[in-house]
């Protein structure tokens, strides 16, 4: 079984997100399970050159012109998994305008060094599996060749074998783009599901991905069921009314190695299921500490995530600590995003002396709250999986989450966390009490926090079910 793993973002080569976790993590546990996968990803330049070698280059028709894209191959650290980057001034930054523009070029330049060149990326693959909407022109590309490809060399187009997967990680984000940029790439209209705005004729890329895909998966099975059922756009359900088709949901995993409180470096003492409670009373202490928080004996409340208006929930958050005196807890958030959350949390945390706001990425900062905090707040309006709250319960962080997507799937109520339904403030107050009165009652708390610490949340159940998914398809098709 060989794979192709399509990705715009890898933990420990370049990280923005939840994403970048999974495309760490998911490789290497497939690698361990003996599937031959190599990662493609940009070339970014912020990211290390070290162990890094050119090993091709590419030319790409583009916007009526040849570009020259460069192919480098380093290894996934800590495995022997080769990872491809594709080296070209377009895809020098991950953020700004022309997103969209930047991650459909990368996927046209996979997909031709996949059709064409295959043996410079380690080739042939039995299977191209796409992450997210900066990928999901890659099936709809290879799909042009078998279908239009009869005036190509089809003698070296291995389309015919290939099979395409598209993972789902977050539909808030579609990739929706003017039409021009499908043009740009030399995609024929007819081909594209055009629709009208304001603007003029747009596309979404991760619909015409779901369009061409042999299999569309997302990343846990409630999150599935909620875009089946029309919560995340209806043009969503329309897709899969047409191929016939449902969204299948895998729950991911966590790296267990990079989240082990037993052995992290960056915690001023590790611990494990049995040291935790006295372990974890001396780590607050020094978070408290560093964040300038007063030494109080109360649940601290923790916050790791995006400021992200849509999703996280942090509008019900804003409205518990107005609602909640001062004094009965304690809050550590962190996390960069959207400005105008970002300056209310800011005055909300110079108002309130419980509250601590730390506006920056930090891997450090995070993993000592999530070993220091008692209760770790994930309220989200929707979640497709969610990492933060199983990083939380490995570390003996109690998770309060909403009942949506993942969270449904990896929190039970009363417990390893606290499950609340309804998106509302008061519904979250109510859990932030419940919380804190558990966390009263030493014995039940103790309790909680070491059967949190048991669950298995390691990728290797989830790699198992991608690789019967895999074989099933590989099998489909001979
Ligand atoms: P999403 O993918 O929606 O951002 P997830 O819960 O799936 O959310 O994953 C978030 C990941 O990013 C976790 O590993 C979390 O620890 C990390 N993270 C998010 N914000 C920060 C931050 N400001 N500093 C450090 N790590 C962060």
């Amino acid at each position: 079984m060989k794979v192709l793993f399509v990705t715009s973002e890898v933990t420990k080569l370049y990280k923005r997100g939840g994403l970048a976790d999974v495309s760490y993590s998911l490789p290497a546990a497939l690698a361990r399970l003996g599937v031959a996968i190599a990662i493609a990803m940009p070339f970014y330049e912020s990211m290390s050159t070290k162990n890094v070698i050119c090993v091709g280059q590419l030319a790409l028709d583009y916007d009526r012109r040849r570009e020259l894209v460069f192919i480098f191959r380093t290894t996934l650290p800590g495995t022997k998994v080769p990872v491809y980057l594709f080296r070209h001034p377009i895809l020098n930054q991950y953020d700004g305008e022309k997103i969209v523009e930047r991650f459909a070029f990368f996927s046209k330049a996979v997909t031709q060094l996949y059709l064409y060149s295959q043996d410079t990326m380690g080739g042939p693959y039995d299977i191209v599996h796409c992450q997210d909407w900066h990928t999901a022109l890659i099936p709809l590309l290879v799909g042009e060749h078998t279908k239009v490809g009869h005036h190509r060399h089809e003698e070296t187009i291995q389309s015919k074998q290939a099979k395409t997967i598209l993972t789902i990680h977050n539909l808030l984000y579609t990739g929706e783009s003017g039409v021009s940029i499908a043009l740009k790439l030399g995609i024929p209209q007819s081909m594209l599901h055009i629709f009208q705005t304001p603007l003029g004729p747009a596309i979404r890329l991760m619909e015409e991905g779901m369009e061409y895909v042999d299999r569309v998966t997302t990343v846990s099975p409630t999150y599935a069921k909620e875009i089946m059922a029309g919560k995340h756009g209806k043009s969503t359900v329309d897709v899969f009314t047409r191929r016939g088709d449902r969204i299948r949901g895998i729950l991911n995993g966590i790296d267990s190695d990079a989240w082990d409180p037993r052995t992290d470096k960056e915690l001023p003492r590790t611990y494990s299921a049995t040291t935790v409670i006295a372990a974890k009373a001396e780590i607050k202490k020094s978070l408290q500490h560093s964040l300038h928080l007063p030494e109080l004996d109360v649940p601290l409340f923790g916050f790791v995530g995006r400021f992200e208006g849509r999703q996280k929930g942090l509008d019900l958050v804003a409205k518990a600590i107005a609602a909640i005196p001062d004094g009965q807890y304690q809050l550590a958030l962190l996390g960069t995003g959207q400005k105008s959350l970002i300056q209310e949390f800011i005055q909300l945390a110079r108002k309130h002396h419980t509250i601590s706001f730390t506006h920056t990425f930090d891997e450090r900062l995070a993993k000592r709250i999530y070993a220091g905090a008692d209760i770790m707040l994930i309220p989200s309006k929707f979640e497709p999986c969610g990492l933060t709250q199983m990083i939380a319960m490995r570390y003996g962080t109690i998770p309060l989450v909403r009942k949506t997507g993942g969270l449904a799937d990896s929190v039970h109520d009363g417990v390893t966390g606290f499950v609340f339904t309804e998106y509302t403030a008061s519904a979250l107050i109510v859990g932030m009490e419940r919380a804190m009165a558990a966390w009263n009652d030493k014995t039940t708390w103790h309790s909680m926090v070491k059967t949190a610490m048991r669950q298995d949340f390691s990728w290797k159940r989830s790699a198992k079910e991608y690789l019967a998914l895999y074989q099933d398809l590989v099998k489909g098709s001979s």
